[in-house]
């Protein structure tokens, strides 16, 4: 059960309630949903239930569901929620394109693919500074100096940047320049750095682990909700699967399932569930008809020699093309 407390509720008034709670021996936790107190509490009883029906002044409402995520849950929020950024708006009916590089390189190669990416309508940048390689021997980024490339040419171009964080001492460095910190797949069920996320107060783009389920995924989002930060971006990105023509496979299913069970915006990232740049647009087509909120693409200005990534990466003239295809879809859709 999830129990909304009023804004303007007072601290004692909320002492009161959890004393309430721990006399009747229901294990709960007090968070923050949407600037508001809410206590995610189980096996509530009919005591219970009588309270809070007599305290409508304090409680604002609560809500029964079974579902393991209560604070990601539709439930909570019918509406869906909206992730709002300066120009960069996703969910509740807003599409965002987020374009950029694998990683920064350099400032010439992030500031060119900026002005491209925003010629074509994108609203956020998106670039490496702490890269997750697979290999320890492979280029891991350029740390603080890709910070401050990826800052500088948000500022030039007015985008809104999104960058990875690996550790939890890295998330108070990213959210420090840039505006959205990136969970990455690896680090998908990394709980105490989603636990610092959820308690950063930038918005998170939380990528799916590519082994994890839906229901996986979203108790990852419910690490970072129960925290206290309720601003969190769903990422669809493949999942690991038989096939090996692609690099991982895209799961176009999870997309409308997603939105229907979570209050959250769902994006997805067809570069690197494709692997292949030529299969990029037709699974940003794809996952633009399914419902997406939004599309998290790699484009570089000279993919051949990118640094990470280079069979993925569109290039800016690709890019553009693929955006226009996106929105004329999204005309046709109910
Ligand atoms: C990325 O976006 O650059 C990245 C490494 O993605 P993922 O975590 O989905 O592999
Ligand atoms: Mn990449």
């Amino acid at each position: 059960m999830i129990i909304k407390i009023r804004s303007d509720a007072s601290q004692e008034t909320i002492s009161e309630i959890a004393a309430i709670l721990e006399r009747e021996k229901v294990h709960y936790h007090l968070t923050q949903f949407g600037g508001q107190p809410v206590f995610v509490a189980d096996n509530v009883s009919f005591t219970i239930r009588k309270f809070l029906t007599k305290n409508a002044h304090v409680v604002e409402d609560f809500i029964d569901t079974d579902d393991p995520y209560s604070l990601c849950s539709r439930h909570i929020r019918p509406e869906g929620s909206v992730i709002r950024v300066r120009d960069f708006v996703v969910g509740q009916g807003n599409f965002a394109i987020i374009g950029g590089p694998c990683t920064i390189e350099t400032e010439k190669q992030v500031l060119t693919t900026a002005q491209h990416v925003k010629a074509a309508g994108a609203t956020a940048l998106r670039g490496g500074a702490f890269k997750p390689r697979t290999s320890p021997y492979s280029f891991q980024g350029l740390k603080l100096e890709g910070l401050k490339i990826l800052q500088k040419a948000g500022k030039e171009t007015g985008l809104v940047t999104v960058t990875e964080a690996m550790s939890s001492e890295e998330v108070e460095l990213v959210a420090e320049y840039a505006d959205v910190v990136q969970i990455g797949s690896r680090n998908a069920q990394n709980y105490r750095l989603l636990e610092t996320c959820g308690k950063a107060r930038v918005p998170i783009l939380l990528k799916r682990g590519f082994c994890n389920t839906l229901e996986e995924f979203l108790m990852s989002a419910e690490y970072i909700l129960s925290g206290g930060n309720d601003q969190v971006i769903l990422c669809e990105r493949g999942i690991r699967a038989y096939e090996t023509h692609v690099r991982y496979t895209l799961s176009v299913g999870v997309i409308p399932a997603l939105k229907s069970t979570s209050h959250l915006p769902v994006i997805v990232d067809p570069s690197h569930a494709a692997g292949c740049a030529s299969l990029v647009p037709s699974m940003a087509y794809a996952s633009t008809a399914a419902g997406a909120d939004g599309l998290l693409v790699e484009v570089h200005p000279d993919p051949e020699h990118a640094l990470c990534d280079a069979r993925q990466s569109l290039t800016p003239d690709e890019f553009a093309e693929m955006a226009r295809i996106c929105t004329e879809i999204r005309k046709v859709l109910p």
